[in-house]
């Protein structure tokens, strides 16, 4: 197991806007380390740069973001929406 990303190795339910305000700090700060890597192009939809997305919000109504591990190459996604009463998810890609 990658030891700079061991951390976020695991399936998060954001279903609350605690949960997600958490794993934005969280995601935040690997990026700001340098451990993750935000791929923009992955997104399936136009999203605003993921430093502008404040952790304690206002959110859009749809977040999507893609990282991955500088170390390892494990890919992440934060997926949420937010429109449909705050479904959402973190989780390893497959
Ligand atoms: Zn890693």
């Amino acid at each position: 197991m990658c030891p700079a990303c061991h951390e976020l190795c695991m399936t998060w339910p954001l279903t609350t806007p605690l949960a997600l305000s958490a794993a934005l700090r969280l995601a935040r700060g690997f990026v700001a380390d340098g451990t993750l890597a935000v791929d923009a192009d992955a997104a399936s939809q136009p999203m605003p740069p993921f430093a502008e997305v404040e952790p304690q919000g206002p959110w859009s109504d749809d977040l999507e973001y893609h990282f991955h591990c500088r170390h390892c190459g494990e890919r992440f996604t934060l997926f949420v929406e937010t429109h449909q009463g705050s479904s959402g998810q973190w989780f390893v890609e497959p």
